[in-house]
């Protein structure tokens, strides 16, 4: 398996976790974007959203009520973004499902 993401999660590249259950993990963005910018990820390798399957629902439920788990945790009350980018032109560069918080500074809308 050549995948970053499942590399993190099966502990073969570091990361700097700040969360796992059975079926997710989270972890800082190596790049971050914002002072509080880390990645939700499923265990299990989808490639994106568009591959998440009807089965996965309640999957992807947990792992948006780990997002906002995280952001209480750090403390992020006045706000946050949750961002998933799918595909080539949704900005998406690793082909493992993540999603993104960002938090820490008042984010801009429309997105880049
Ligand atoms: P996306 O562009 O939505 O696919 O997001 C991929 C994210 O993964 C980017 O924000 C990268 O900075 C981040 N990233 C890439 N490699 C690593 C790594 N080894 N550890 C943590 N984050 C990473
Ligand atoms: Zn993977």
């Amino acid at each position: 398996m050549s995948c970053l993401f499942c590399k993190i999660v099966s502990g073969e590249i570091p990361a700097a976790r700040v969360y796992e259950d059975a079926d997710a993990i989270a972890f800082s963005d190596i790049n971050p974007q914002a002072p509080v910018h880390i990645l939700v990820v499923p265990k299990r390798h989808i490639v994106s959203l568009d591959e998440a399957k009807a089965e996965d629902n309640a999957l992807l439920g947990r792992m948006l009520s780990v997002v906002a788990k995280i952001a209480a945790e750090k403390q992020l009350a006045s706000g946050y973004r949750t961002v998933i980018n799918t595909g080539d032109e949704g900005g998406q560069t690793v082909e493992h499902l993540h999603f993104h918080l960002l938090g820490g500074r008042a984010m801009h809308w429309p997105p880049g």
